[in-house]
Parts: C-alpha cells; sequence; structure tokens
C-alpha cells in the first residue's frame, strides 16, 4: 500500500502518451454498438443500414477535430497502420519514385515501415535532428529529389512532445511538388490541427491516445490526392479501406473528438500548469537534471527529464512500487538498456538518455497527482545515486549544478560529465 497522500485513485497515471484511459461518455456512446446496434452497415436493410448512419456522424466529428471534410477521413484500425498506408499509397501511385524522406525520431511506427521499405528496394533519408529535437528546414530542402515519393514528417514527438513546423514542412513539400504525410498521433487534444492551415495531403490520427479505445484510427487523404488502398478488401470506406467496420470504436472515436474539441483550450492550460510545476520543481531542486529536447514549441503535457547517475529502468521500477506510471526513454532488450533512438539522434550522451523518464500529464491528473510525485521523485533519485557507488566518484570530477532557471534552451546547460566509468 502507499502513503496516505496518494489521491483515492489505486495508481497515478503519467504516461498518457502511451495511451489513454476510454472516457466515461465514450463508453456510453460505444456501448448501444455492442449490444443492439450490431448489424453490418453495408447490408441493404434498414437494422444495417441505421449503424451506417453513425459510422458518417462519427466521421463527420473525426474531420471537425482537424479542419477536414468527412470525405477526406477513411477509418483505419490505428497509428500505425494510417502511417504505413500513407507511404506505401504514394509509393505505388508514383511508381518511378522510389525515394522516402522522413525523420529519424518518428514512432516506429513509421522508422520500421521505412526500415522494412529498404529492405525491399526503396532509399529512405531518415532526417537528422538538432540537439533539441528540432528539425532544420534547409537541410530537408537540400533532401528533397525529383524521385522522393513522399516526405513523413511528425507533429509532435511522442517522447520529448516537440513540436514540428509542420505547414513549413508541407509548404516546402508543395513548391517542390512532393506529397506531405504527418503523423499527428499524439496532437489532438493536445494542440489544434488544422490540414487546410498547414496543407498537408496525409495526416494520421489513432484514437487511443484521446480517451477512447484502442485498435481504431484514422487517415486524411487531402481531396483529389491519388490513393492506392492499403487494406485490399470489401468496398467500405468507398474502396480505400477493405474490412467490415469496427463500428463501436469508430462511434468511440467520434465521441472523443468531439470531446477533445469542447475542452482543448482550457484543459490544455491547466495541464500545461501542472506539468511545468512538475518540471521547474524537479529541474530546480535535484542536481544534475536535465530537460531532453526544446522548451517550446512542445506539447503543454509532455516532459523528458534525465536524473544522472540514476538507471531509468530501476527509477521506473521504483515509481511504480508508489503506484505512479511513468515510461523512460530507454527499452531493456535482452538484459541491456538500449537508449532511445530519439534520444540518441538528439545526440544525448548515452548515460544521460539511460537515466530519462517521461512524464505525459492528461486530463485526469490533479494538483494531488502532481504533489504526490514531487514528494516522491527527488528522494528516489537521491536514493538511487547513493545506492550507486560510481556516483561518489563523478561528484569529485564536477562542481554541483542546479537548474536554477529551468529556461535553458541549450541541453548542455548543465555540466555534463566528460568521463564516466
Ligand atoms: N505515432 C506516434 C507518434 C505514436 O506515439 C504512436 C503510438 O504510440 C503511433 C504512431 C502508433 O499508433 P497506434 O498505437 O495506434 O498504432
Amino acid at each position: 500500500m502507499v502513503g496516505e497522500e496518494r489521491t483515492e485513485r489505486s495508481f497515478i497515471y503519467l504516461d498518457n502518451n502511451a495511451t489513454t484511459k476510454v472516457a466515461p461518455e465514450v463508453v456510453e456512446a460505444m456501448l448501444p454498438f455492442l449490444t443492439e446496434l450490431w448489424g453490418n452497415p453495408s447490408s441493404v436493410y434498414r437494422f444495417g443500414r441505421e449503424v451506417g448512419k453513425h459510422i458518417e456522424a462519427a466521421r463527420e466529428k473525426v474531420a471537425a477535430l482537424i479542419n477536414a471534410t468527412p470525405e477526406e477521413v477513411i477509418f483505419t484500425s490505428c497509428g500505425t497502420e494510417s502511417n504505413n498506408s500513407a507511404i506505401e499509397s504514394a509509393l505505388r501511385t508514383n511508381p518511378d519514385k522510389r525515394h522516402v524522406i522522413t525523420t529519424a525520431v518518428e514512432h516506429s511506427a513509421n522508422i520500421n515501415f521505412c526500415k522494412a521499405l529498404r529492405k525491399q528496394g526503396y532509399e529512405v533519408t531518415f532526417l537528422p535532428v538538432e540537439a533539441d529535437g528540432s528539425i532544420d528546414l534547409h537541410l530537408l530542402e537540400e533532401t528533397i529529389r525529383p524521385d522522393t515519393a513522399i516526405v513523413s514528417v511528425m507533429t509532435a514527438n511522442n517522447e520529448t512532445g516537440v513540436i514540428f513546423p509542420i505547414a513549413e514542412v508541407a509548404a516546402l513539400c508543395r513548391s517542390l511538388g512532393v506529397p506531405c504525410h504527418t503523423d499527428a498521433v499524439q496532437a489532438p487534444g493536445k494542440i489544434p490541427i488544422d490540414v487546410r492551415a498547414t496543407g498537408v495531403d496525409f495526416l494520421s490520427l489513432s484514437a487511443h491516445k484521446l480517451h477512447a479505445p484502442k485498435g481504431i484510427g484514422a487517415l486524411f487523404i487531402k481531396r483529389n490526392t491519388p490513393y492506392a488502398p492499403y487494406v485490399i478488401g470489401g468496398h467500405q470506406e468507398k474502396g480505400r479501406r477493405g474490412g467490415t467496420e469496427n463500428v463501436a470504436n469508430m462511434v468511440a472515436f467520434g465521441k472523443a473528438a468531439e470531446l477533445a474539441l469542447q475542452n482543448q483550450p482550457e484543459e490544455n492550460r491547466r495541464v500545461r500548469a501542472l506539468r511545468d510545476q512538475i518540471e521547474h520543481h524537479l529541474l530546480t531542486t535535484i542536481p544534475y537534471s536535465s530537460r531532453n529536447g526544446a522548451r517550446e514549441p512542445r506539447l503543454p503535457t509532455t516532459t523528458n527529464l534525465s536524473f544522472e547517475g540514476v538507471e531509468a529502468e530501476t527509477l521506473l521500477f521504483q515509481l511504480d512500487q508508489l503506484g505512479i506510471c511513468v515510461s523512460s526513454g530507454s527499452a531493456c532488450t535482452s538484459g541491456s538498456v538500449k537508449p532511445s533512438h530519439v534520444l540518441t539522434a538528439m545526440d544525448v550522451p548515452l548515460e544521460r538518455a539511460r537515466s530519462s523518464i517521461r512524464l505525459s500529464l492528461g486530463i485526469d491528473n490533479t494538483q494531488a497527482d502532481v504533489d504526490y510525485l514531487l514528494q516522491h521523485l527527488p528522494r528516489l533519485v537521491a536514493e538511487l545515486r547513493s545506492a550507486n557507488p560510481q556516483w561518489e566518484e563523478h561528484l569529485r570530477h564536477k562542481p554541483i549544478r542546479l537548474d536554477t532557471t529551468t529556461k535553458h534552451e541549450d541541453r548542455h546547460s548543465v555540466a555534463l560529465p566528460t568521463h564516466r566509468n
């Protein structure tokens, strides 16, 4: 059991970039489609056709979330499928173009698909990023070639929250006649998304990041954009995505999109204040701590922090013991801790990357959650450091430094060890 200061909930969830809790209103909206309204929307009789009308209503709501028309939105099974579909379609509709550009910090939903394309003989450029996680538009311009089939740049990074200049990327692509896709899976509900303002050709969404269930996504395909379906089968989604519709999840996505649009501005202000409070407190009280990624522009919900001398996986385990869910920037594979490809691409030193955790807040987080976290995290970091035999030695080589402003843009603002054992 955990301390009395805990909120009534059994755990504190600070991993909303991984997935979100399905909102009660969303559950309520989808339930009838699992109970009485279970017909197949492709059926000709009314029992089926009625169900189809609810899919169209949901499509309108998802379209409204990104300022698209409903005809420009197809439902998919997830964000991964949306990303794969957009890139694959660009290649299939432009068979002479065999070059794809994406960034080195995309989600594995993009990176691994592009690596698979390489194995099939396509050329892929993984655009490097700056130390603060941002991209260099001039470099992008230089990288685009006559045989580039598509440029895919995420809207916001899932690990650092860094937001990319998608309108500028899309304008550049348009001027060079190359389709532009953006993986916007982490963006809705956190920042406004407007496909008309940004001018992208394809945009991916995933409902489970938005308080709807897992297993439903959407792909925006700008009107008049050539499209080759990825999942080929029946005539669902006007022939653009085969497979009997996941009606309950589509309806759920529609409801979640509607709620996100309603609540977004106010919720973001509230959650941003909580996030900033966490960041400020931790960076100013824990020596040798630092933020990974640009301070702005950034999702208001996300912070990625390193605590030197601490193995993130151990810290995660200790936080879990206290009922606090966060994630790390590293993954434990076959016994060794591999730093995240995002932090590696940002040139974050290995030791610091291994000590990084991601906190991602959401609509259910409260001041009590923040208080509880701040009460325990600094103590855990101190305990783990004192249990680390190399930490004492490490301290002998550099003075104590605290980030007293939290305004540093430069990730090197906190002194880094030149040598670690
Ligand atoms: N893209 C980004 C940026 C993500 O964060 C995720 C999920 O974490 C995905 C794509 C994959 O979405 P899904 O889980 O719906 O396949």
